[in-house]
């Protein structure tokens, strides 16, 4: 097959014609495929199913998990979550079953209240803006532009987002209060900051004596290769530089155990600690220790998730490389029409597709029966400058449904591309 860019109109059209059949054959399978939403799939987390047998609940310290108490939570479940975030256990915060939660309390709090370093709530400054680095977590931007905070694009690049920018940008303005951020096997290109990127966000300087960096390590432990891939740690860097309070990390095991009903973690400084308990304690008397317990009793230690993660890689790589390697057969040959990211962890894989033409990729993957994430969705505002970005989720499907829906996406890419040079 010859390079798309290079082929006559007439090689264009006929291309087309051979497409638009291999397209009409996988509509005619009346297909229901879904690779939108990052969910491990069933197997996964029938892999965590020990947790629930248990009966004695009491910690170790010899409180009764089953009632009110321990706000911070249960002494164990945060030196877990220590061990697995690198930090001190009085550094953590054991919250719900959701990270996002408490992400979002966060921001809630930085915009009613702001923080024990802020001059004012951010609701009072004029244009409070947050950084995100792009492609991103489509919810954490939903939460920004609920409370109408400005969201600032920062370009990716393997290494993490270009800190020449971000340097510049909140040194110069304190009305920029935050960024996003996913270091380790980021949503949605599965980059990992580098050690300098890392050394430079605990080390800049903020126009805004209140900036917070939302570091999100969701996918800390979620390792595809032997190659144990870890980030220096963010609070403790920050602490070389006297910025500690700039910093709030997260993690949980959604990703672990059940989305559904896992437990989340905060680490931060002593001062955030201080002041974030303070108002928590207004919002809820404690989280639910009973499941804080059963994760600890399940999962030990970081050796103990490191080990439950390798159980969960035998399912998950044969369905990335499916992705792949399809991608390699299927769009390789047609020239530069489409480039994708090679993730060594996490759960997405970012497709970027010739500009212009990510939309009708989704558009004509839906119409097929495949749900992809919206184009677009992985920036601010649901809007790709560019609209070239797909996210692409292969941890839910079966690995027969994922090899199915890949090949379906690449007849849709070549389609949309072939469409778009005949314009
Ligand atoms: N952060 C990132 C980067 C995610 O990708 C996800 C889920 O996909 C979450 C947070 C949600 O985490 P939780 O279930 O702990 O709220």
């Amino acid at each position: 097959m010859s390079e798309y860019r290079n082929m006559t109109k007439e090689q264009l059209l006929a291309e087309k014609a051979n497409l638009e059949k291999s397209y009409a054959d996988f509509k005619a399978m009346g297909l229901k495929l879904n690779m939108a939403r990052g969910k491990p799939g069933p197997h996964q987390m029938d892999l965590a199913m020990d947790l629930l047998k248990m009966e004695d609940y009491t910690a170790s310290d010899g409180t009764d998990a089953r009632n009110y108490g321990n706000l911070e939570g249960l002494e164990e479940a945060r030196a877990l979550f220590a061990d697995v975030m690198g930090v001190q256990p009085q550094n953590v915060f054991v919250g719900g079953n959701s990270s996002l939660q408490l992400m979002y309390f966060l921001v809630s709090i930085g915009y009613t209240f702001g923080f024990q370093d802020s001059p004012c709530p951010w609701s009072q400054v004029e244009k409070p803006k947050f950084l995100c680095p792009v492609p991103g977590y489509d919810r954490h931007f939903r939460i920004t532009q609920e409370f109408g905070i400005e969201m600032i694009n920062i370009p990716m690049s393997p290494e993490g987002p270009d800190m020449d920018m971000i340097e510049k940008l909140v040194a110069e303005d304190a009305s920029i209060k935050g960024i996003w951020c996913v270091p380790q096997y980021s949503n949605p290109d599965g980059y990992t900051y580098s050690d300098e990127t890392v050394r430079r966000f605990a080390s800049m300087k903020t126009a805004a004596p209140d900036f917070k960096i939302f570091w999100d390590e969701a996918y800390i432990v979620h390792h595809l290769t032997d190659e144990i891939i870890e980030t220096p740690v963010l609070l403790e860097e920050s602490r070389k530089y006297g910025n500690e309070d700039r910093v709030f990390m997260f993690t949980s095991t959604s990703k672990i155990t059940f989305p559904g009903a896992g437990v989340s973690a905060l680490a931060c400084s002593d001062n955030s600690m201080k002041y974030v308990c303070k108002r928590f304690e207004v919002m809820i008397i404690s989280y639910d220790k009973m499941n804080q317990l059963r994760h600890v009793r399940f999962l030990k230690n970081k050796q103990g998730v490191l080990a439950h993660m390798q159980k969960h890689r035998r399912r998950l790589a044969p369905c990335f490389d499916a992705v792949k390697t399809t991608f390699a057969q299927e769009l390789t040959p047609c020239g530069d029409i489409a480039h994708w990211t090679n993730p060594k962890g996490g759960y997405f894989i970012s497709l970027y597709v010739m500009p212009g033409c990510a939309k009708r990729v989704a558009q004509l993957c839906k119409d097929a029966g495949l749900v992809l994430t919206g184009a677009g969705a992985a920036f601010p505002y649901g809007r790709d400058p560019e609209d070239s970005h797909l996210r692409i989720a292969p941890t839910y499907p079966s690995l027969d449904e994922v090899e199915k829906a890949s090949v379906l996406l690449t007849v849709c890419v070549r389609l949309a591309v072939v469409e778009k040079l005949l314009e």
